[in-house]
């Protein structure tokens, strides 16, 4: 099997594994229990928030657990709506080809009182920081714009927009799940309040997340119960995962530099062998952290799937979490992909542990079946 689907989830580092074990078989304790069996517990959670704090140039205290990149946004977003009362008028500005965990929960804040407007991107992928300045037009807001697309790779001017909401008053939230522990990061210098990322989509675990809010950001609790994380998100800390998540998130920071030199000689590899065949295709958006969309006009993606599948390459036809869902993909559609193209699109995404040898392989195999498929066999 060759594994090219690392924007739907990656390999769990044997590292973070290690480091995990104790916690799940011997350190067990309730890290909130005021027994002494507890402080292992206790201190490890403090550990991994202050290492996960240092990767993305934060204080410890603004690192807040969550179960996943899902769990993150929705809190960003439904955290942030909730602090006003229902009389007075918000604004949240967001874009169009955002992951549905950012576009859903905007959509269930939506009401005669809080105003969502979506920014599309242009063409190739990117949003304008003009179009985000025409959109805001209420003195109190939120925008919330990803750092880098799930399906097409185009990382966002972050700071820019940043400045931008500022500007206007508006607070700052970035879905960065695509983009912590592939890309350098500095909270500080982005200017960011709110930032979500997911362990599993940079070695860690599945499960676990966090929500980085600037000190002094003002947002209510999504979950409620017990007094964990400061009194804003309830539930029994995970600690074997937070502790996971930290080990793969400060080894990855490591390596950023070396994975995208790798990264980028990987994708070459595919594109030249793609150019050289005589295979028609279109290459979508792209970026640094190996995510390749590539249409073939008059193909079906989901049919090229599973011929791919059956030679033993996994890759995806638009964003993991949309798998069950045959319609053409919303991120596609936001950079007006035409539907020929749409509908015969695939996404590779590849990760540290990816080969010349296993993509090349992937490449003949890509224009073989693209070929056969061209000829309706
Ligand atoms: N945001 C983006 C950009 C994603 O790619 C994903 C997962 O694919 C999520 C959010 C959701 O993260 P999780 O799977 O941790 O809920």
């Amino acid at each position: 099997m060759i594994y090219l689907d690392n924007a739907a989830t990656t390999k769990l580092d044997l590292d973070a594994f290690e480091a995990m074990k104790g916690y799940l078989i011997n350190d067990y304790a309730n890290a909130s229990q005021p027994y002494s069996f507890a402080v292992k517990a206790r201190k490890a959670i403090e550990h991994a928030r202050a290492e996960i704090a240092r990767c993305i140039n934060a204080e410890p205290n603004e690192i807040y657990f969550t179960s996943c990149g899902t769990e993150s946004d929705n809190w960003a977003i439904k955290g942030f709506v909730k602090q006003y009362n229902s009389t007075s008028t918000l604004q949240i500005v967001s874009s169009a080809f955002e992951h549905h965990a950012v576009l859903n929960a905007c959509k269930s804040v939506e009401s005669e009182t809080v105003k969502v407007s979506l920014i599309y991107p242009d063409k190739n992928g990117y949003i304008q920081c003009e179009k985000l300045e025409s959109m805001i037009e209420k003195p109190v807001g939120l925008v919330s714009v990803m750092m880098v697309n799930n399906e097409i790779g185009t990382v966002q001017p972050i700071k820019e927009l940043c400045q931008i909401a500022h500007e206007k008053g508006y607070c700052f939230h970035t879905d960065a799940v695509q983009a912590v522990g592939h890309l350098d990061i500095d909270v500080k210098d982005l200017g960011i309040d709110m930032l979500s990322a997911s362990a599993h989509k940079f070695n860690g675990p599945k499960g676990i997340g966090f929500l980085y809010i600037k000190s002094g950001t003002s947002i209510s609790p999504l979950i409620d119960g017990g007094s964990q994380e400061k009194q804003l998100r309830a539930g029994t800390e995970n600690v074997a995962f937070i502790i996971g998540m930290a080990t793969a998130l400060s080894k990855n920071t490591l390596y950023i530099d070396e994975n995208i030199k790798h990264l980028s000689k990987l994708e070459n590899t595919l594109l030249n062998f793609l150019n050289t065949s005589g295979v028609e295709y279109k290459r979508n958006g792209g970026g640094p952290t190996g995510i390749i969309s590539l249409s073939f006009a008059g193909i079906n993606g989901e049919t090229l799937l599973h011929r791919l599948d059956l030679q033993g390459f996994s890759i995806s036809t638009g964003s993991a979490c949309d798998g069950q869902n045959d319609q053409i993909s919303h991120v596609l559609g936001s950079i007006g992909l035409e539907p020929v193209f749409a509908n015969g699109t695939i996404r590779v995404s590849m990760s540290k542990h990816n080969t010349q040898e296993e993509i090349l392989k992937f490449g003949k195999a890509l224009v073989s079946t693209v070929n056969k498929l061209k000829n309706g066999k």
